[in-house]
């Protein structure tokens, strides 16, 4: 998980924890609570919110992201994308 909680999504849901439960939701964004920009949100799996990558589509955990610490967003392309490992 590299987001900080409360996560706070446009579409007015608030996570103030990781529910237990998967859930799936449509596609949304909004800001953590160090209002670090939190994008392309489609669920929670495992612990950790799902994040929709715009390159090959694939929704996986937002670990699988990273974070671009010097702008204070995630990064939009998993790291499979953007050949970093
Ligand atoms: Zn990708």
């Amino acid at each position: 998980m590299i987001y900080k909680l409360p996560v706070r999504l446009e579409d007015g849901q608030t996570f103030t924890s990781i529910p237990s439960t998967n859930l799936s939701f449509p596609k949304t964004s909004g800001y953590d609570s160090d209002n670090l920009r939190v994008t392309n949100i489609v669920g929670i799996k495992n612990g950790d919110f799902l994040k929709e990558c715009p390159k090959c589509g694939r929704a996986k955990c937002s670990e699988e992201f990273g974070l671009r610490i010097t702008v204070n967003r995630d990064q939009s392309e998993c790291t499979d994308c953007r050949g970093e490992y």
